[in-house]
């Protein structure tokens, strides 16, 4: 392909420019799209601005003056100007951007694209309109907008974009006909000229649901997908070389550890985990399950499968409460049949060389830890199954590391935050998939309810007379626990006033700057009934269980995502009593009112999926998600599955090698770091 710097306009520092933004072909700026158009077949005209408040519209005209000024109320520096077309003259305003006064000045054409407003003292003005000198040539036509590129001219830019499609006739398909057949798409080429050069701004044009987007949409997730497909083969080469076996004897001692039946839900993943484990192939498996879903228990039988065949097992959790949960629990229903240890950062030096010890013989059978248990140091004898509770804590690094500890074990993810499935498919294509959609029997229906801060004194009354009758309450406080320096005033002074307003009754506070030991003693103190409030940071977010508490309020709910919110939520409703959740706001009602009327984990994940977008629903840490130019993972689901079928349909007629030179071929095609949005 044509280097940028051999296109007219392009000199040295151009090319540079381009070339830094990841644009080094002309191939590359057929990449590059418009983030926006703009129809500048129909400006409209200053006279008629009236009829358009508020409504962003074309204007074209002429500057007829310019001057910056601070405005003397809030001390904003303020650049004005006059815009003038045949019809009137209109006001033009950008706040706190000093720099335009040396950009704009009397004289010049400007097209500018804004809404109208009228000023707090009458006339009409434009605010902060995007604006672009233009010398005639481009009118009557719809332009592409494009993300800035260093201080190349809009203009410029677009010219060498409309050199790049020239290009376009000499351009290969990467898709194979049958693949565009089977994904439903046209050719490469006239998507990209539509992209660069649309005849009409549609609808679904606007919308990026056009068939020139689809075609980019459907080109990047079957790629992705197939990408993951051939990896997945690829990696297969590496058997399992144990044979794991379940027979009667086996049988008869899950049965025995379990201390209630199992929802059908759960007999049907435990059925698709007992298989992989008993498969050639290593697995990799997502268990995706609503808060209270009983996830645990299929894990935990699942260990004993491979602990009865002769090797280990580990369970990692986030946090040494999950931890310590997870150690008593499944100690109690292990009932010493298993040789159980844990493993968290506040070991003893004695204790943690017991431990190494024993993972490295293989004396412990089953441990349970933090991520403790990924240092270098620890070892294992034969682990044959990872389990990784909480997924979303954790990275894709670290379950790496997880995996390097033993010969290919097998994986299973268990995620509480119910990954709704189109990002499921997204992120882990790569993944089987088990989900437990159903609760145990006999679960509480959480009444939720949306209060505002005026409403507290009736809030706290209430929560009185539950104490009275016994019950507990968690209050958590929006202190996110996994920024660096943790600011816990709010949640001192919160603890401070519920201490005041409630004398009589047992308040205790936890946060995550607490040392292990002293978190620990506190959920020892509430699951023991010892505490009526505790006051609390998200450090109770995930996996706490005590059946006895049941109100969970929220202060300032606002700020935290929805799926938290059911996280946290899924805290209460574990037992007999009547639970609550109260979510005390004073904002964004109506995000919290959708929450308050969703009860299903996979509802409230999907609409906050929607309102986050991806990279903040999983959290930043979380790099895993894949970044489509057009693609919204939510909305373009069926065309993410479309994506995956044709790929899985490719790879199996045609082959692995066939899949990677594909996949090799339209990566090699789309510049990796050009803009996209
Ligand atoms: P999660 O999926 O959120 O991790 P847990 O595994 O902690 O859920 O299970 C929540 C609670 O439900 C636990 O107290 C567990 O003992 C109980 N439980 C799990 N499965 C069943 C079942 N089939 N019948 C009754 N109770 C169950
Ligand atoms: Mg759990």
């Amino acid at each position: 392909m044509t280097p940028v710097r051999l296109l007219r306009g392009v000199g040295a520092a151009r090319a540079k420019a381009l070339e830094e933004h990841g644009l080094q072909t002309a191939g590359d700026l057929l990449w590059f799209f418009p983030y926006r158009y703009e129809d500048r077949r129909h400006p409209v005209r200053v006279a008629d601005l009236g009829h358009h408040l508020d409504e962003p519209v074309l204007l074209r005209g002429r500057i007829i003056s310019a001057h910056s000024k601070i405005s003397p109320v809030k001390r904003l520096r303020i650049f004005e100007a006059v815009l003038e077309d045949e019809s009137g003259a209109v006001k033009l305003v950008w706040f706190n951007q000093p720099f335009l006064a040396d950009q704009i000045g009397r004289g010049d054409r400007l097209a500018l694209f804004g809404a109208p407003r009228l000023s707090s003292h009458g006339p009409l003005q434009i605010e902060s309109p995007d604006w672009e000198k233009f010398e005639g040539g481009e009118e009557g036509a719809i332009v592409p907008i494009y993300s800035k590129v260093a201080n190349i001219p809009p203009k410029a830019l677009r010219q060498m974009v409309l050199q790049a499609l020239e290009c376009l006739p000499a351009l290969e398909d990467p898709l194979p006909e049958r693949i565009r057949e089977a994904l439903h798409v046209g050719p490469l080429g006239a998507a990209l000229e539509q992209l660069h050069r649309p005849a009409e701004l549609s609808e679904d044009f606007l919308r990026r649901r056009s068939p020139a987007h689809r075609r980019i949409i459907l080109q990047e997730f079957f790629t992705f997908q197939l990408a993951l497909r051939v990896r997945r083969a690829t990696e297969t080469v590496t058997r399992k070389r144990r044979s794991i076996r379940i027979d009667d004897t086996l049988r008869a001692e899950v049965r025995k550890v379990l201390p209630f039946k199992l929802t059908k839900a759960q007999r049907r993943v435990m059925k698709e985990i007992a298989e992989d484990l008993q498969s050639e192939r290593p697995m990799v498996r997502l268990l995706q399950g609503d808060v209270g879903s009983g996830k645990t228990i299929v894990a935990l039988i699942a260990a004993l499968i491979a602990i009865r065949n002769g090797h280990q097992a580990a369970l990692l959790a986030p946090t040494e409460i999950l931890v310590e949960q997870h150690y008593q629990r499944i100690g109690q229903l292990l009932d010493g049949s298993v040789v159980l240890a844990r493993a968290t950062g506040s070991a003893t030096a004695g204790e943690r060389r017991t431990l190494l010890a024993g993972l490295r013989d293989g004396y412990i059978q089953l441990v349970v830890g933090t991520h403790a248990l990924l240092e270098e140091r620890v070892t294992f004898q034969s682990l044959a199954l990872a389990i990784v509770d909480e997924q979303h804590r954790f990275g894709v690094e670290q379950r790496q590391r997880l995996f390097a500890k033993g010969d290919t074990p097998d994986i299973l993810v268990m995620t509480a935050t119910p990954i709704p499935r189109s990002l499921a498919l997204a992120m882990y294509g790569d993944l089987e998939l088990s989900v437990i959609d159903e609760l145990p029997p006999g679960r509480q229906a959480i009444r939720t309810a949306v209060r505002t801060s005026a409403q507290l004194e009736k809030i706290y009354q209430f929560l009185d007379d539950q104490i009275a009758e016994g019950a507990q309450v968690y209050i958590v406080h929006p202190i996110i626990e996994e920024s660096e320096k943790l600011n816990l005033k709010p949640l001192k002074h919160g603890f401070e006033a519920i201490r005041e307003r409630f004398p009589e009754r047992r308040v205790a506070m936890m946060h995550g700057r607490m040392s292990a030991a002293d978190k620990e003693a506190t959920m020892q103190r509430v699951q023991a009934g010892e505490i009526d409030i505790l006051v609390s940071t998200t450090v109770i977010e995930v996996g706490i269980d005590v059946p006895n508490a049941s109100i969970m309020l929220i202060v300032d709910a606002d700020r935290f995502g929805l799926s938290q919110l059911h996280q946290l939520r899924g805290r209460v409703g574990r037992g007999a009593r009547k639970s609550y959740c109260i979510l005390v706001s004073d904002k964004e009602k109506e995000r919290l009112d959708v929450f308050a009327a969703t009860r299903d984990g996979f509802e409230v994940a999907e609409r906050d999926l929607e309102l986050r977008g991806p990279g903040e629903f999983l959290g930043t840490r979380q790099s895993g998600v894949p970044r489509f130019r057009f693609a919204n993972i939510v909305r373009d689901q069926e065309l993410m599955e479309r994506a995956r079928d044709a790929a899985i349909d490719f790879i199996t007629n045609e082959g692995v090698a066939p899949a990677e030179e594909l996949v090799r071929r339209i990566a090699g095609l789309e510049p990796a770091t050009a803009a996209r949005d």
